[in-house]
């Protein structure tokens, strides 16, 4: 019998879990099932460049995954059993129009979809996250985002809608928020651009990554709303804590990002937030035979801080996620990731950039890079995440193991750490 896992999500986390236990596991001993809302992987670092109406270079998961022997479901997670170990998915109905519908058959916007249950024994989840509005009146209602695809294309929409001198505010001074106000004025000089940020800008960046913010932010023409906390967002304007009004034809909401609400309806150890409780080898520590990485999964980093939700430890969260299951299944030693920081990566438009060297628990330190090399460092930054995806055992030999159940010899080999 085969070992089925199924991985939730191809994302940075998710893709690169698949196709790394792909490469550590004989194909004769697993089935590796791979489920994905959409046909393609989506490069959600580069969305604030979809916004602005930039192409990004299509990648098809039957060509990333052509060989591997992982399965691709393109289906939608709705819901997750871990006490019954199965997943939950509609699917678009297969066979010819004008079939008999299948029992489990539903209509969705005047389509077939299929609900089907999937069995495992092994799951990875990592469903990534999606835009958070934080409950402010009026943001879900008015407010843009480009936390995904279809929001980033909305926004496209909007802002080529928009005339010479229309403004766009940005609520947000994190990195998404700083990526994505500077595209935008970079792309569309001809608008008002803001920014609202909560505290100062660039606050958390060292004296020079600071200085060179604010260099590029004058050079744009954009306006910072400093200590600006947004409480109320209407279709053409912002209120301020302090009573302030700031006029926005368009919203784009940046403040962060909020998981899935999948992971919250089993009983899984979760977060307040819905993140799934892991352990140092990406492992629930109620489920042991659920694994969850990236955006989904809180785990600690050093200083014993909970990583934050970025593609810079979702990808070696998944290694970790990959290798230790292969471990386990084979009998082998269970190999430890280092799971830190090294650099926050911003890129300021297509020319300018901000590469702000961090300590291992992603504190600013002095040192920082800017301008035009900090843009091509980023662009290669972007190039290697997603050139990955499509190498997961980067600067590792590929060894297929037979799984325990496999091996000719009695006897299950002790469980070790490196
Ligand atoms: C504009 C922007 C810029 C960013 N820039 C950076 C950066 O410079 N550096 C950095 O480190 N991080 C950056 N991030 C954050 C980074 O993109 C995320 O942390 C990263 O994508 C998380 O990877 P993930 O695999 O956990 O989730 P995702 O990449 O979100 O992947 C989740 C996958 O699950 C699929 N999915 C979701 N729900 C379902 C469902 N119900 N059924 C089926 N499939 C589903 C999605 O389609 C997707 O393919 C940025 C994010 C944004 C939005």
């Amino acid at each position: 019998m085969q070992h089925r896992i199924i991985v939730l999500g191809a994302g940075y986390a998710g893709a690169v879990a698949a196709g790394r236990l792909a490469k550590r596991l004989h194909r004769e001993d697993v089935a590796i099932t791979l489920v994905n809302a959409e046909p393609d992987f989506v490069e959600r670092v580069r969305l604030h460049q979809v916004a602005v109406g930039q192409e990004l270079r299509p990648r098809p998961f039957t060509e990333m995954f052509a060989g591997t022997g992982v399965e691709l479901k393109v289906a939608r997670v709705t819901a997750v059993d871990v006490d019954r170990k199965t997943v939950t998915v509609t699917a678009p109905a297969q066979g010819p129009v004008g079939a008999a519908a299948p029992a489990a058959s539903k209509a969705t916007g005047g389509e077939r979809a299929e609900v089907v249950e999937l069995a495992y024994d092994t799951l990875v989840y990592a469903l990534g996250s999606d835009w958070n509005d934080q409950g402010v009146p009026g943001a879900a209602e008015h407010a843009h985002h480009i936390a995904g695809r279809a929001g980033a294309l909305r926004l496209r929409d909007r802002l080529a809608r928009l005339g010479a001198g229309e403004s766009v505010v940005v609520v947000g001074g994190g990195l998404t928020g700083l990526e994505a106000v500077t595209e935008i004025a970079e792309a569309r000089p001809d608008l008002s651009v803001a920014l609202a940020a909560r505290g100062d800008l660039g606050d958390w960046l060292s004296p020079k990554g600071r200085d060179h913010l604010r260099k590029v932010v004058d050079r744009l023409g954009i306006t910072v709303h400093e200590g600006a906390a947004v409480t109320r967002v209407e279709a053409d304007r912002l209120t301020t804590a302090d009573g302030g009004s700031v006029p926005a034809a368009v919203t784009v909401w940046t403040t962060g990002f909020a998981v899935h609400p999948i992971a919250r309806a089993t009983t899984l150890e979760v977060t307040e937030a819905g993140q799934i409780v892991v352990d140092g080898t990406m492992r629930s520590v109620s489920h042991p035979d659920v694994y969850a990485a990236g955006d989904a999964a809180m785990a600690m980093g050093p200083g014993d801080k909970p990583l934050r939700m970025c593609c810079a430890t979702g990808g070696p969260m998944a290694w970790q996620a990959a290798d230790a299951i292969a471990a386990r299944l084979t009998g082998g030693k269970i190999p430890t990731v280092p799971l830190r920081y090294f650099n926050q990566c911003i890129s300021l438009g297509r020319k300018d950039g901000l590469i702000q060297y961090v300590t291992a628990d992603d504190r600013s330190v002095r040192s920082a890079l800017t301008g035009r090399l900090a843009a091509t460092y980023k662009e290669l930054v972007c190039k290697g995440a997603a050139w990955s995806v499509g190498k997961p055992t980067l600067g590792l030999p590929t060894r297929r193991h037979r799984t325990v159940a496999a091996q000719p010899r009695a006897g299950v080999p002790a469980e070790t750490t490196a």
